[in-house]
């Protein structure tokens, strides 16, 4: 007989944080939960239109609350937008400092933690099933911006399986609601594109399903930029501090967070393309209309009282989801040649995607420019990259334009690439290259961009202190609460405290 067993039971080494299942960002409607407990949801009127509206008050109250229209064009099912939009919040449903942020996510995108599955009667998602498609009365689709062809899925959630492998990739494009059980979608020449394209070259359907109401850190682990072989839904379970639960779809192998609010199963068609777009981006510019990639709907399945994610275009919550996953894996890829890299920042100013600020103990002259090459190699959309010294808070627009003003020199602190690939929903990239009839260029001619890197450190050794910043000794210190008079004024003729 075995002797018995004496080490930890399994209830107590299980990581428990209270982010898990059962935790303040378990789910979306913990998430809003808390959020609104603590003033932070904004309850919308009735009745506000889907069209523009919606969009129009959701986004005056991004990075301020998030923003819950019960009924919007008196349908039965509720929106919420919003409830990502500030770095603050998304730390706390992570349960970490703003500080620690990335190397929180890091630390979960480096130990990702494989899903569990669920039988579907277990699964809140898949509560009610419908197979008879009808996408716009079903769900409350709104139309964003001014020139959108109309309503568009901004916050799902796209999974899709290997054809190769079946390891799964989750991703979030912009789909078009052009038909009741039709979508198109566009997706840029990653993983997603690459299981499509798998598919497509055998004549095969790709299954996906679009996850709508997913809790926010299974959003977040969505950006992750991991390679095409690593599950992001594995990164959310890490964050989680517990593996995800997930359920089958009905209609294919594709697996989702079984506490998701809404899914939309369906299939990318092979050889079929229809017209998609205008439709307002990221970088606050529309994408013209071109033939895209289409998903037929099989089914839509969702909770017995389901809530609808929509993310407004370009605003906070769609710039920082994209943004703090990038940082991380940013910082960490220049880490890995630069040990002086201590932090990162895409600026919003740069749409949270093009514009890099690394904050780097410099040891050499000329190390600054390896580290702006490195980043430039690292992800396709950074057009420019600005290195700054450690003093120097990247976070802060202000004190990174301080540095450039005053440790930069054009003629030998700026490193130009040219022609080089870059993002294709930068506008500036095809001016000159349009097709005839002012039309877009072929794929493989979009995203020619510049890359630009700004070295605004300042020289590794200087005389005196001709590059030491300005300080009033105590300034970080002084207890101003100790130092002021409550209540008290001057007598401005005399010069005399009143008390
Ligand atoms: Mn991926």
């Amino acid at each position: 007989m075995a002797p018995a067993y004496t080490g930890p039971t399994m209830e107590e080494t299980r990581v428990k944080t209270n982010n898990d299942e059962t935790g303040l960002a378990g789910d979306l409607r913990s998430w809003l939960s808390h959020l609104g407990s603590t003033g932070r949801v904004a309850v919308v009127r009735e009745h506000v239109k889907l069209k523009h509206q919606l969009a129009a008050i959701a986004k005056r109250l991004d990075g301020e609350q998030a923003a819950f229209f019960p009924a919007p064009d008196g349908h039965a099912m509720p929106v919420v937008s919003g409830f990502m939009s500030r770095r603050g919040w998304i730390a706390e449903a992570m349960g970490v400092r703003e500080s620690d942020l990335l190397a929180a996510f890091r630390k979960a995108s480096d130990n990702p933690l494989p899903w569990r599955e669920v039988a579907s009667a277990e699964a809140p998602c898949q509560q009610v099933v419908t197979r008879d498609i009808d996408l716009h009365a079903a769900l409350p689709i709104p139309t964003h911006s001014e020139h959108d062809n109309g309503p568009y899925i901004t916050a799902g959630l796209v999974i899709a399986r290997n054809p190769v492998t079946g390891i799964q990739n989750v991703s979030i494009n912009r789909i078009q609601v052009h038909a009741k059980d039709r979508m198109a979608i566009l997706m840029l020449p990653r993983h997603l594109h690459a299981f499509y394209q798998a598919a497509e070259a055998k004549g095969e359907a790709l299954d996906v399903a679009v996850v709508i109401g997913a809790d926010p850190l299974t959003l977040l682990a969505s950006q992750a930029i991991s390679p095409i072989d690593h599950d992001e839904l594995e990164i959310a379970g890490a964050l989680h501090g517990a593996p995800l639960p997930v359920v089958k779809c009905v209609t294919s192998e594709v697996r989702v967070p079984a506490r998701a609010e809404i899914v939309i199963e369906g299939k990318l068609l092979p050889k079929v393309r229809e017209p998609e777009g205008p439709f307002g981006e990221f970088p606050k510019y529309y994408s013209a209309r071109e033939e895209r990639e289409v998903i037929q709907v099989t089914a839509i399945t969702h909770r017995e009282s389901p809530l609808f994610h929509t993310i407004v275009p370009a605003e906070m919550e769609h710039l920082l989801l994209g943004a703090i996953p990038r940082e991380a894996t940013l910082l960490a890829l220049l880490q890995r040649s630069h040990p002086g890299v201590s932090d990162v920042h895409l600026s919003i100013g740069g749409v949270g995607r093009y514009h890099l600020h690394v904050k780097f103990k410099k040891k050499r002259e000329g190390e600054a420019k390896n580290v702006i090459l490195c980043a430039f190699g690292a992800h396709y959309d950074l057009k420019q990259v600005t290195v700054v010294d450690d003093d120097v808070d990247v976070h802060d627009p202000l004190q990174v334009e301080w540095a450039v003003a005053t440790r930069f020199q054009a003629d030998r602190d700026l490193v130009v690439i040219a022609g080089a690939q870059g993002s294709v929903l930068d506008p500036s990239t095809t001016v000159g290259m349009e097709m005839p009839g002012g039309a877009p260029p072929p794929a493989h001619m979009q995203g020619i961009s510049a890359k630009m890197g700004i070295d605004a450190t300042r020289p590794v050794v200087y005389h005196e202190h001709v590059f030491t910043k300005v300080k009033v000794p105590g300034e970080d210190t002084v207890d101003l609460a100790a130092e002021i008079t409550t209540g008290a004024t001057v007598d401005w003729s005399s010069m005399q405290v009143v008390r």
